[in-house]
């Protein structure tokens, strides 16, 4: 705690719940404000971290603060993301049960490196053994690797995740890490093959062509130079200052070997990385029927000559090659592209170039996954990292943006229905008294986009296997029709003048929780007949309808739902404190938009009138009986009337707790802290 008052103007409070004018998002932007001029930049909602980019290296990480953060209560010491990684780890030691702390933020406001940091500190802090270190080498160089390739610059942020990431980190009873499992989601594999001015493609290509090793080149048939390749050059910005290419590539290369990739397997996987920028290269001129024929043969030849039978095969699931000697990339492309136009053929050679791309990067999680798995088979527990993509909002946008600013939208409907919602129904049913508190329930835009049979996923999906007929008007029109009436959606028909004036005829706008998103209509990418081609399905007699893009999406929310609502969850709240990537500046419109938009306002007055920790009558009395010579060792009355007589005892203050039907809640922490000790001490 700040001791004197100066103290408190200068540093702020670090925990909201303190805060006396709560209600006031003045005052919680002055606190915010005010702590990260002092490179303060963890503030608390009770458990809840709320952590501001500093956009610069703070001296905050170190071994050393590590360990002053260990073993600590919360309100003991200053704010910091090891605190809360420190209390989930005692947590779920003590209750042997299983957490997800859940990062979220928008694009560039620190999810990712907050992820890292507390993988850091469970690597540093947990049981070690010479076994256990291997794990936790492993565990931490998955993030390289995985970085390398799912990562790419973009507008907002130079080290952008271009997919979802859970991590699970499996701990023994004792503490030790003995294993852990990655679920990735919805990698964006259009930025293979496009990227928007001022953005890279994924990292590993620029690392591959900057840092690989001349030999590894020349067998590649790649030149040492990004310009050359069309895939690499789209965003015009192929060198970036704060990257550092042939450095990270020979991070990548140390951490592929620590996860045990075979020296083939890696082969492969650069192969195939090179052969996607071949692909890329591949021109195509019209003939005298205006079909698309290869105008250069050599780029062809590179594709197939880098193994690629074998790189194909070794993809999980494998890609079904349909003639043994020649390459499978030979085959696709000359009977793909035959009877196309050159517009259809390029479409097609970036649809094989994405498609190949994705593939390979699953398999990569897969060959992670396998060298990270426990083969002990003794019960363990897990803390879950969700590190997801950030709403995002760009000049256009696109089916991806569609998919990930709804992953949001689930997201924080999750919170909602655990924090605001389920807290107030439980302050109701155990009778305690209670102004509820108002607040947006964003379940109302989650219907909108996966409701059944009129949500806008069915409609999608439905338009999608209409053979032939279906077109992004017609989904268009099917929307309107279906959803013209919703209030968190628009289109230009639909719009007023003002707001018409804003759409494109082929654009829907949805009112996302965040903010406003318009999307240029989806069908395309979801639908894309040459992925189908390309990829048979796995069962390829199965009479089951296939699965859209969009279906695949949804499910792996709804799995993923289920994973989070089945662990105890503890949040990370990252806020982006600029648009341009600079340390000092906080522009308040910016993060006051943030504040509102992720609920803490709301979030803060349901913490502040309620209680932080509460448990059943029987729970706490059998904890803490010794306490009390009455309840001691046994208490012959109800457990509800064994708990008033010791907290009597103890002197809890009237206002420190409630009494509920089935629980007693207490106000503060630092209340059940206070019982703890004296219970550790006697
Ligand atoms: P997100 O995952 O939310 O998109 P990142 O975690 O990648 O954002 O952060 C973007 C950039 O901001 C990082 O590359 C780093 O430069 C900077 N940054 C984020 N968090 C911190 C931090 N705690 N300390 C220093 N720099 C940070
Ligand atoms: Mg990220």
């Amino acid at each position: 705690m700040e001791a004197s008052l100066t103290a408190r103007d200068r540093v702020g409070i670090q925990d909201f719940v303190l805060l006396d004018a709560y209600t006031s998002e003045s005052a919680f932007l002055d606190n915010l404000r005010k702590r990260f001029h002092e490179n303060l930049i963890y503030t608390y909602i009770g458990t809840l971290l709320v952590s501001v980019n500093p956009y610069k290296e703070l001296d905050i990480y170190s071994k050393k603060q590590m360990d002053i953060y260990m073993g600590v209560n919360f309100f003991e010491l200053p704010p910091h993301i090891f605190a809360l990684a420190d209390n989930v780890f005692r947590t779920m030691l003590f209750e042997f049960n299983n957490h997800f702390i859940l990062i979220s933020g928008e694009s560039g406001a620190g999810k990712t490196e907050a992820s890292k940091k507390i993988l850091q500190f469970y690597a540093v802090s947990c049981r070690s053994t010479r076994l256990l270190n291997n794990v936790r080498d492993r565990l931490l160089l998955s993030n390289p690797v995985l970085e390398a390739f799912g990562n790419a610059k973009t507008l907002k942020n130079d080290n952008s995740s271009r997919f979802g990431k859970y991590m699970d980190i499996q701990f023994d009873y004792q503490g030790g890490a003995v294993g852990g499992h990655i679920l990735s989601y919805l990698l964006e594999k259009s930025r293979v093959v496009h990227q928007n001015h001022g953005e890279r493609n994924f990292h590993i290509f620029y690392q591959l062509v900057e840092g690989g090793e001349e030999d590894l080149l020349r067998w590649l048939g790649l030149e040492r130079n990004c310009q050359h390749y069309s895939y690499l050059v789209q965003g015009g910005c192929a060198k970036v200052s704060s990257i550092n290419d042939k450095n990270d590539w020979k991070t990548v290369q140390k951490a592929l070997s620590v996860i045990e990739l075979s020296k083939s397997d890696i082969e492969y996987l650069f192969g195939i990385i090179a052969s996607v920028l071949h692909l890329g290269n591949i021109k195509f001129e019209a003939d005298v029927r205006g079909y698309a024929t290869l105008s250069n043969n050599q780029e062809m030849h590179w594709v197939s000559k880098v193994r690629l039978k074998q790189t194909t095969e070794s993809l999980h699931p494998p890609i079904e090659a349909k003639t043994d000697e020649v390459s499978f990339y030979y085959i696709s492309i000359n009977h793909v592209f035959s009877p196309f136009s050159v517009d259809h053929a390029v479409y097609a050679r970036d649809a094989l170039a994405k498609a190949i791309y994705d593939r390979t990067f699953n398999w990569l999680v897969n060959k992670i996954n396998e060298s990270l798995a426990n083969k002990d088979s003794s019960r363990k527990t897990v803390i879950g990292l969700l590190d997801i993509y950030g709403f995002e909002v760009f000049s256009v946008n696109s089916f991806e943006q569609f998919c990930i600013n709804h992953c949001n939208e689930k997201l924080q409907q999750l919170f909602i229905e655990l924090t605001l919602k389920s807290e107030q129904e439980e302050y109701e049913m155990e009778g305690i008294e209670w102004e509820p508190v108002p607040y947006f329930n964003n379940k109302i835009i989650c219907d909108l986009v996966e409701e059944k049979h009129r949500g806008i996923i069915s409609l999608l999906d439905e338009e999608c296997l209409r053979p032939g007929e279906a077109t992004d008007l017609t989904f268009l029109e099917k929307m309107e029709e279906k959803i013209g009436g919703h209030p968190h959606f628009v289109t230009h028909k639909l719009a007023d003048q003002k707001t018409r004036k804003t759409l494109q005829r082929g654009d829907f706008r949805l009112l996302h929780y965040a903010g406003e998103v318009t999307y240029c209509v989806v069908m395309q990418q979801s639908k894309n007949p040459i992925i189908k081609h390309c990829f048979p399905s796995t069962e390829p007699d199965s009479k089951k309808r296939p699965e859209t893009v969009v279906t695949q999406f949804k499910s792996s929310l709804v799995g993923l739902t289920e994973i989070l609502m089945s662990k105890e969850p503890w949040y990370v709240r990252c806020i982006k404190p600029n648009e341009a990537k600079q340390p000092g500046r906080f522009d308040d419109v910016l993060v006051r938009h943030q504040v509102k938009y992720l609920g803490l306002m709301e979030h803060l007055r349901v913490r502040r009138a309620g209680f932080a920790y509460r448990r059943k009558y029987e729970i706490f009395l059998q904890r803490y009986k010794p306490l009390c010579p009455d309840t001691w060792p046994n208490w012959k009355g109800t457990a509800a009337e064994g708990v008033q007589r010791l907290i009597k005892h103890l002197g809890y203050k009237r206002d420190e707790y409630k009494l509920g039907r089935t629980k007693i809640f207490i106000r503060h922490p630092r209340t059940l802290f206070a019982t703890e000790d004296a219970f550790q001490d006697c």
